[in-house]
Order: structure tokens, then C-alpha cells, then sequence
């Protein structure tokens, strides 16, 4: 077996890099080539059918049952144009991933021939037999029926052969069984909210944008030594491994260049994102060897998670024609930095303005304020909720574990804005507006240069980070969707706009001028949110101890952290913005629970099996011919003397004695208590036995298998090693 740990590893180290075939034409010429967007809209549909789906793609409105026929037909001519022979559509359901079910153009002809055919109803709504996508028990079997409708304000594209439809799915009561169906809630929400502060400043303000620029991580492997490593193969990271040497991984660290290898990767993959219209503008080396990061320019933030799903199944793809596999995993390698997914979100209004931005004017810093300040209430108030959104099982190896942000969630904000907030704080009604002359009322806001833009002191540690237009979102998992983080951060800011209308206009009521009632408001919500802000390390103990006198949510537990979408404040949240109700939330727990749950049950299986089959028969062969030794010498030499050579090979045959001792009965305790916890009845307590009890144990073991692998003749060993991994281009 060894034998083809040796062999892959020698693939792998001459493989070539692929050609890549560059289009003749610029970048901007074949961007959205695959993307029925608004130019093939104009092209292939009648010019009212036109205005009305722009109308309704500007407007979230349902599409007008009348027009789809029109656009189902001008949207089967352009897809055929380039070949496409089935459509589906394409949803983002409770599994980090999408789901598809491809169905042929073709019709009957009514005279015993075929056609193709693509109807209104089909584009407007699917029902996929969608009783095996989780679903918490919204559905039961007897009405295990939910149907999938487009969502206009994503637009379809082009796979292969096949015309995708970004689609809602929903179970025929009502609720919602997908990402997307409370994100386009939220983002409606927020925006509601958003233009109606927005109007203290600019009348005209009609519609807010809620933006999103992902930052994708992600590990490249190459497919043979992936193929040879059962625990990536099945769990997406290594159950086992010693760490390769620190200087090995500094050296490479300090190479920069992308190998070729993966250059032609990302080439590759940059063009055919392009063609998909996902504006990918950004790559480079991340810290960990074989660790990369993508980084399209920032969108409206239901495409940019389209965008980011789509990228997600376009990296599988791509990877493996350039022999590798793509790792999304949080922490594929233990002992080396995982990957997230920074989530860069801000307000912007339909006339322009960036809210989170600096502005010229002090009232339109005043406004900057306004949407900073309510953005940290928001982000105080459900900062447990807001860890909840991005938690899963394999993103709890990444958090807290000094590389990523910790498991609490603070914000950090530079130097500049927290002086203003300081300032506004202590400063006084008649300090801040006083009233002058002819020029009317003036504010006196501090200046804010506009150079915070580029010059916000950057702080690595922290989870929700402002950085000079934006708000970084770091914590989220880098296999996550990422609408999960922008459905609870939008809806709570939503919410939390609400709160400050309220507020103000109560004050306005009694009398108070709308400046003196904003700044009232605001010197308040600074003060109640103060424990949000954190400047310091996000990776010290300290901050741990300060974070809980603060009152914000410390726990560490997955299962734990989940219930934070059931608390009375989160249940009140999403269903004041009409987000999702108090059915759907404990619905999604469910799932939620139970795939954590899942996940930990197929790694301790796998675990078991890599232990029992590759681990504990090598050492012991490789100890068996240690005593072989042992033996020999005895026959060789004075009984004194052949102790006395084979001392150390005593020591290892002891030593693998007691390591895979420890293994065969750590493993077997790991199947009882898996069993002991399948038997518990509620995803939720089951849940909660698989982390406290047989999570720890997968450790334990590892631990064991890290130490055999340092001792075992490197012949023997079959599984590819983390240097071979990490470091074989
Ligand atoms: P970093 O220095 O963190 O690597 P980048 O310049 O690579 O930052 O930008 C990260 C992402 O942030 C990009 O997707 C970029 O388009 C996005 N971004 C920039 N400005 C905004 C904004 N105002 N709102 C949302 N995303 C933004
Ligand atoms: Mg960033």
C-alpha cells in the first residue's frame, strides 16, 4: 500500500501545468457571455415585455404571469443560440450547497414528433419531488410537496448544456425551505427601513441597496494524493496528520509567486467566471501553504451570493481539469490556518451614496453616523444571534483558534471613528448644533477625513471590522453560504433602523428639531452599544474575560450557540421585518442540529475505519520487524550488549504497544457512544452528546495516530503526509 502513497506523491510532484485558451476578445467583451442579462433581454424580447421585467427586476416584484410566456420563449431562443438543451432551476436549499433538476426543452409535437418547448409556467415555477432536502419537519410525508419560483432579480445563466434558474424554494404552506427566500425578505426589509432614515437627509433617497463583497478562501490538493487520503475524501479535511515542519511552511510562505500550476487554475477559472458575469477582480497567496483567496468586486447582495454559490460549484469543477481538488473546508489541516470567507456588506442608496461611508458635509457625516451607529446597536443586540449565523461544524475548528476571529463577536473600528464617537458621546446638544445666523442650523460633527477610506488601522482579530466604507464580516466559514450571515445581519439592521425612526420621530413629536432628535438618538445608541466595540486582540484570554463582564455571548458550544436563533429577542427580530416566522426558525434548527450532528457521525466513522485499517496495521508491522531486530541482536550478542543496542527500538516497541492500545479501545469507546447518542430522542440534545462526548474523542485519537506517524519507518506509512499535501506542486 505504501507503494502508492510513493507513487501518487511522484505524480503529483511532475505534474505540468494545463494550457489555458484565452479568448481573443478583452475581458469586458465575453464578461456575462453566458448571462441572459439585460442586452439579451432587449435582443430576444418584445419591447414592452422588456419594460416589464425590468420593472419587476428593479422593484422585486413578482414576475407578471402575462409576460412569461414572452420571456420564457425569448430565453429558450438565446439558450439554444448557444447549444443548451435542458433547463432547471437552480436553488440554494438547507445544505451548503445548490440543487438542481435538469429537465429536457423537448415536448411532444402532438403529431408523434418532438419540439422544444419552454413555457412561462415552467420558468415561473418547478416543483421539485423535494421531500430529501432537510426541512425540519415543515413538511411531513403527506404534504411532502414544496415548489420552486424565479426570483427576477437574479438572472439566468448558462451551465454547459443547461439554462440555470436561480429560483426561491418553498414549502407549499408558505414557508420558506431555502437561503434565498429570507434573504430577498431581509434585503427588503433593510431596505424599507434604510430609506425611511434616509429620508431625515435626502428626500429623494427611493431605494437602498444592501452590498456584499465576499473574499473566498480556499486550499487547492492535488487529486491524487486527495484520492489517497479517505478522510479528505469523505469529510473534506484530514482526520489525521502531523504537522509538517514550521520551517517548511515559511519557506513557502515567503516564495509569494502562484505555482504555475495553480495559476493556470486560476486563469481558467477567472475566465469562466467572467463569462458567468461574476466580477472576479482579486487573487492572491493566502498565508498557509497551498491556501488561496478570490475576491470578486462587490454587488447587490442577493447576486453576490448567487455568485458566490455559483464560484463555490465552478471551483470544484475547474480544479479537477487542472488535477487538483478544491478544499472549502473551514480547516482541512490541523495546525495550519484555515479559510473563511469575509463578508465586506454596506448600505448604498439608489442615488449613489455609499451610507457607510464618510461623506463631505457634516450632514452627510451626520448620516454616516446615523447608519454606523445603528449598525453596531444592531450587531450588539444580536451579536449571539449574529455568531448562530455563521457557526457550523466545520467552522467551529476555525474560530477561536488564533487565526481566525474568536468565537464572540465584537467590532472594531479604527481609531478615527471611535475618536468621533467619543466625541459625539460627551459632548453636548448645544455643543454639537447651535444655531448661526443666515447659514441656519450648524452642525458641528467633526470633519471626517475622507482618507479613512485608506488609512482604517487594520485589525486583523476582529470579527465585524469597519474598514473605512464597510463593514467586514470575517467569521464567516469559507463552504458556507454566505446569506445565512446576510439574512440575520440585514434583518437586525433592519430592525434596528426601525427602532431609531421610532425613537426620533417620538422626540420630534415633542418638539425637537430633527438635528438635536438624530444626535439625541444617536448619544444614546453609542452609549448602550459600547460593549460591541473592541479594539484590542480578539485572540487573547483577556479578551474572553471581558467580553462575558461585557455581556456579550461567549459560548463555544455549536449546538449551544444555534439556540441563539430562538431566543425571544431573535424570534421577535425576524418576525417584526417579516424575515421568517417562529415555525420556520425552529424548523431551521432542526436542520441545523441534525447536520452538525451528521457531520461528527461521519468523521468518527471514518476516523474508526482509517484507524483500524490503515493505522494500527502498519505500526504493527512496523513494530513486529522492530522485534524481529530485537531478536536478532539477541542471538548476535552478550545478552548485556544486545539490551544495550537494542534499547531505543525497545522504547518504540512499548510505545506503539501503548498508542494502538489506546486507539483499538478509544475507537470502540467511540462507537458505544454513538450509539448511546443516536438513541436520544431530539436533534438538539443529540446534538449537544456528539459535541460534548464524541467530538472530544476524535482528538484523543488523532493525537495518538500524530504520534504513531512520527515513529513508523515513512515507507510503511500509506497515507500522504501533510508536507506532501501542502507542499507538492
Ligand atoms: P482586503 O484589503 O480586505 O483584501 P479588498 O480590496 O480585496 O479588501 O476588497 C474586499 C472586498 O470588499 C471586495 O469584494 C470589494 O469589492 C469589497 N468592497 C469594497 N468596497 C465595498 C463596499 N462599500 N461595500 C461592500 N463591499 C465592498
Ligand atoms: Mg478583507
Amino acid at each position: 500500500m505504501s507503494g502508492l502513497r510513493f507513487r501518487v506523491v511522484e505524480k503529483a510532484f511532475q505534474a505540468k501545468a494545463r494550457e489555458v485558451t484565452v479568448p481573443l476578445e478583452r475581458p469586458s467583451e465575453y464578461f456575462g457571455k453566458y448571462v441572459f442579462n439585460r442586452e439579451k433581454m432587449f435582443k430576444y424580447l418584445p419591447s414592452t415585455v422588456y419594460a416589464k421585467l425590468v420593472d419587476a427586476m428593479d422593484n422585486g416584484a413578482a414576475l407578471d404571469r402575462s409576460i412569461a410566456d414572452a420571456v420564457a420563449d425569448g430565453m429558450k431562443r438565446w439558450a439554444m443560440s448557444l447549444g443548451v438543451t435542458h433547463y432547471t432551476h437552480w436553488f440554494q436549499p438547507l445544505t451548503e450547497g445548490t440543487a438542481e433538476k435538469h429537465d429536457a426543452f423537448v415536448e411532444h409535437d402532438g403529431k408523434g414528433g418532438m419540439m422544444e418547448e419552454f413555457s412561462g409556467k415552467l420558468l415561473v415555477q418547478q416543483e421539485p419531488d423535494a421531500s430529501s432536502f432537510p426541512n425540519g419537519g415543515i413538511r411531513n410525508t403527506f404534504e411532502a410537496r414544496g415548489y420552486s419560483a424565479w426570483d427576477p432579480s437574479s438572472p439566468v445563466f448558462v451551465v454547459d448544456d443547461t439554462l440555470c434558474i436561480p429560483t426561491v424554494f418553498i414549502a407549499y404552506t408558505g414557508e420558506s425551505l431555502d437561503y434565498k427566500a429570507p434573504l430577498l425578505k431581509a434585503l427588503s426589509a433593510v431596505n424599507k427601513a434604510a430609506v425611511d432614515v434616509c429620508h431625515y437627509f435626502d428626500p429623494s433617497v427611493k431605494k437602498v441597496f444592501s452590498y456584499l463583497g465576499w473574499e473566498q478562501e480556499y486550499f487547492l490538493v492535488d487529486e491524487g494524493l486527495y484520492a489517497a487520503r479517505p478522510d479528505l475524501l469523505l469529510t473534506g479535511r484530514t482526520l489525521m496528520g502531523h504537522e509538517a515542519s514550521k520551517n517548511q511552511q515559511l519557506e513557502d510562505h515567503y516564495f509569494g509567486a502562484i505555482p504555475t500550476r495553480v495559476a493556470a487554475f486560476m486563469k481558467d477559472l477567472e475566465i469562466q467566471a467572467l463569462e458567468l458575469g461574476i466580477p472576479v477582480k482579486t487573487r492572491h497567496n493566502e498565508v498557509a501553504p497551498n491556501q488561496f483567496e478570490l475576491a470578486p468586486i462587490y454587488e447587490e447582495c442577493n447576486l453576490a451570493v448567487d455568485h458566490n454559490m455559483l464560484i463555490m460549484s465552478l471551483m470544484r469543477k475547474v480544479a479537477r481539469t487542472h488535477g487538483f481538488r478544491v478544499l472549502l473546508h473551514e480547516k482541512p489541516f490541523k495546525g495550519v490556518n484555515g479559510s473563511g470567507k469575509h463578508n465586506n456588506w454596506s448600505l448604498g442608496t439608489d442615488t449613489g451614496a455609499l451610507l457607510m461611508a464618510p461623506g463631505k458635509t457634516p450632514e452627510e457625516n451626520l448620516r454616516f453616523i446615523t447608519f454606523i451607529v445603528n449598525t453596531l446597536m444592531a450587531v450588539y443586540r444580536h451579536n449571539g444571534l449574529l455568531k448562530a449565523s455563521i457557526m457550523s461544524a466545520t467552522n467551529a475548528h476555525r474560530l477561536g483558534a488564533n487565526e481566525a476571529p474568536p468565537a464572540i463577536i465584537s467590532s472594531f473600528l479604527g481609531t478615527q471613528l471611535s475618536r468621533v464617537l467619543d466625541h459625539l458621546e460627551e459632548s453636548t446638544d448645544e455643543q454639537l448644533v447651535s444655531l448661526e445666523g443666515k447659514h441656519g442650523m450648524k452642525l458641528d460633527i467633526p470633519q471626517i477625513p475622507e482618507l479613512l477610506i485608506d488609512n482604517t488601522d487594520r485589525n486583523r482579530t476582529s470579527p465585524f471590522a469597519f474598514t473605512g466604507n464597510r463593514f467586514e464580516f470575517r467569521a464567516v466559514g469559507s463552504e458556507a453560504n454566505c446569506a445565512s450571515a446576510m439574512i440575520a445581519l440585514n434583518a437586525a439592521v433592519a430592525e434596528q433602523l426601525t427602532c431609531f425612526k421610532h425613537d426620533v420621530d417620538a422626540l420630534m413629536a415633542n418638539g425637537v428639531s430633527k438635528e438635536s432628535a438624530l444626535i439625541q438618538v444617536i448619544r444614546k445608541y453609542i452609549k448602550i452599544c459600547k460593549p460591541i466595540r473592541f479594539d484590542g486582540n480578539g485572540y487573547s484570554e483577556e479578551w474572553k474575560e471581558e467580553a462575558a463582564k461585557r455581556g456579550l455571548d461567549c459560548e463555544t458550544s455549536c449546538p449551544l450557540i444555534f439556540d441563539n436563533y430562538l431566543t425571544p429577542d431573535s424570534i421577535a427580530m425576524f418576525e417584526s421585518t417579516g424575515v421568517m416566522t417562529k415555525v420556520e426558525l425552529e424548523a431551521r434548527n432542526e436542520v441545523k442540529w441534525e447536520t452538525y450532528t451528521k457531520k461528527i457521525q461521519i468523521e468518527a466513522r471514518v476516523l474508526g475505519d482509517l484507524a483500524m485499517n490503515h493505522i494500527v496495521p502498519v505500526a504493527i508491522e512496523y513494530q513486529s520487524r522492530l522485534l524481529d531486530n530485537v531478536y536478532k541482536m539477541k542471538g548476535l550478542f552478550a545478552e548485556e550488549e544486545a539490551k544495550r543496542l537494542s534499547e531505543e527500538n525497545i522504547a518504540i516497541i512499548k510505545e506503539i504497544s501503548e498508542r494502538t492500545a489506546y486507539i483499538k479501545e478509544h475507537v470502540d469507546a467511540m462507537v458505544n457512544a454513538r450509539k448511546v447518542a443516536n438513541k436520544i430522542e431530539g436533534e438538539r440534545a443529540k446534538a449537544i452528546a456528539y459535541h460534548d462526548t464524541i467530538a472530544p474523542m476524535l482528538e484523543q485519537i488523532r493525537y495518538h495516530i500524530d504520534k504513531l506517524e512520527l515513529i513508523v519507518d515513512d515507507k510503511m506509512w500509506t497515507l500522504p503526509k501533510y508536507r506532501e499535501l501542502l507542499f507538492i506542486r
